[in-house]
């Protein structure tokens, strides 16, 4: 049984793109989504949809500037805060 597509609030139906139908649908707009979206999309008769769970960060010093990234580290506006169980070969660390 198809599930039921999630409810988008006005601003988002404006903005989303209006095809129903995608060639290729990619989960996550990061460093490999993004690459393979770039690729996907070489031929104009294919359709790509992206679908990007965190906000837009184009202009972020936060994200451009390499010195910031220490500070990022736990804020969840930045960061999954996914973590890993202890490792027991790295003296119990977790990582994220
Ligand atoms: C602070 C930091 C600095 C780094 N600096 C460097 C560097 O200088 N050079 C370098 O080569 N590598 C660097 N890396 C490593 C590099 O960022 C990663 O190896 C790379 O981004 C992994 O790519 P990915 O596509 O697998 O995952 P990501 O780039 O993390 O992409 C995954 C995407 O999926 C999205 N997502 C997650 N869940 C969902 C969902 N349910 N629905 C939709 N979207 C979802 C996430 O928001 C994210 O945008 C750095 C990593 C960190 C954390």
């Amino acid at each position: 049984m198809a599930a039921a597509a999630p409810e988008l609030d006005a601003s988002t139906q404006r903005s989303f793109p209006r095809l129903k139908r995608y060639d290729y649908i990619i989960a996550g707009g990061g460093t490999a989504g993004l690459v393979l979206a770039a690729r996907l999309s070489e031929n104009s008769k294919k359709s790509i949809l992206v679908v990007e769970a965190g906000g837009n960060r184009i202009d972020d010093d936060n994200i451009n500037v390499p010195g910031f990234m220490g500070k990022l580290w736990g804020d969840p506006n930045y960061d999954w805060n996914f973590w890993t169980e202890p490792q027991v070969r790295r003296i119990k660390f977790t990582l994220t």
